[in-house]
């Protein structure tokens, strides 16, 4: 076969790969602690699955139109409406199969080949790939880590941006690092983007996933909103990252455009599932509550055995279920100071399995500290405790 030359540029999601080694060490008959992928563990709520069923028992099943039914457009932007504190319509909202189709069609909608782009990375290993595979210049920007925790490096940001700078990617609530940008961070970012004349996919994966506080949305910022996608998701919200079900939301101008790459795409997104989720979107929320309740209790006990470890810091956010400990001096008194190698020690040492750095995106070669990320949506708080114990026995011996 002869494979088309752009696709050297199209990236991965390397993290499956994490995965897969895992499976293949439990076959062996081995105990893993899985912390490598984002997913739950926990059931969809019963509103959706309830309400996907009788839509598909209604006949639900044929297309629909590539934007999405208009019902759930409707429920969508008045529920971003009321969180965001920006006024969405229905037209302000097209339906994707999932999160991540956003990253793709944003790119395809707003971005010429030659184009640079900013995107965090650490960050969903997607961005670059898409923006590369698409024929732009993905140009990283990155967090400081301070006492306090991480900062956005807006300094950085600013350093980066030349006359062909187009876009800006800003995934708040952060994957992998689960940091949250203050106001303050928000006012500046805004300013350079206007300053800039950039637009903004706002990758809001994890809106809903925080465990005290209010999420305030990048949309807030004077002038944002008509500069601004917001990649929305119903994955984490409602545990239904194997549903596929997710959308674009800003302005008409581009939500049109994204709606004609649907048709190109995929014709529509799914019909019954739309139901089922506008069911979980205007039903009763307490297995929504109480998904984030277990989520805080399994945080609090995955960052007090992570941060006890002897060498390791690890700070405790209020979102995302994801853990991003600094483990440079761990690494260098075992003398693993290769990421895989430090990886795959700790699975066959322990049967802890996590991703790294290294699997989010490029890292820069100028680096000097290291990090690796656990994720504990898809691990009860029984293992979590029995693995992370002994986690800690490996990297203190
Ligand atoms: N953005 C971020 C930051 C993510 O972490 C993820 C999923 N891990 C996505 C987008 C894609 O989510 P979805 O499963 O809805 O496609």
């Amino acid at each position: 076969m002869r494979i088309a030359n752009r696709i050297s540029r199209l990236g991965t999601e390397t993290a499956f790969a994490v995965s897969a080694e895992a499976a293949a060490f439990a076959a062996q008959g081995n105990t893993v602690f899985p912390f490598h992928l984002g997913d739950l563990n926990m059931p969809t709520p019963s509103t959706v699955v309830d309400g996907s069923f009788k839509a598909i028992k209604d006949g639900k099943t044929g297309y629909n139109p590539s934007a999405g039914i208009p019902e759930i457009r409707e429920a969508l932007a008045a529920n971003v409406t009321a969180t965001h504190g920006v006024t969405y319509g229905w037209e302000n909202v097209v339906m994707q199969p999932g999160g991540k189709p956003t990253i793709g069609k944003f790119l395809m909608a707003l971005m010429n080949p030659g184009d640079e782009v900013l995107y965090p990375n650490p960050g969903f290993p997607i961005y670059e790939s898409q923006i590369e595979f698409q024929g732009g210049v993905a140009v990283p920007y990155s967090y400081i880590e301070g006492p306090e925790g991480f900062t956005l490096d807006i300094e950085g940001i600013e350093a980066s941006i030349t006359d062909k700078t187009r876009l800006l990617i800003f995934n708040d609530l952060q994957n992998p690092m689960g940091v949250e940008s203050p106001q303050g961070e928000h006012e500046r970012l805004a300013a350079l983007v206007r300053k800039h004349d950039l637009y903004v996919l706002a990758d809001e994966a994890y809106f809903d996933m925080r465990y005290s506080g209010a999420t305030r949305s990048f949309v807030e910022q004077p002038d944002m909103a008509e500069r601004t996608v917001i990649l929305y998701t119903f994955s984490k919200k409602f545990a239904m990252t194997g549903w596929r079900l997710g959308a674009s939301i800003g302005p008409k101008e581009v939500v049109d455009v994204i709606a004609k790459i649907n048709v190109n795409d995929e014709s529509c997104p799914n019909h019954f599932i739309q139901y089922g989720a506008l069911a979980g979107l205007e039903g009763d929320q307490s297995e929504v509550h109480a998904m984030i309740d277990t989520l805080k209790i399994r945080r609090d006990a995955a960052t007090t055995i992570l941060s006890s470890i002897d060498g390791v810091t690890c700070f405790l956010p209020e979102s995302t279920f994801y853990l991003w400990p600094n483990v440079t001096e761990v690494m260098g008194r075992k003398g693993l100071n290769d990421y895989e190698d430090f990886r795959r020690s700790a699975l066959h040492a322990t049967g802890v399995s996590f991703c790294s750095r290294i699997h989010f995106g490029r890292p820069s070669p100028d680096e000097k500290s290291r990090y690796i990320r656990f994720a504990y949506s898809g691990i009860d708080t029984a293992q979590i405790e029995e693995g992370l114990t002994l986690f800690k026995d490996w990297c203190e011996a």
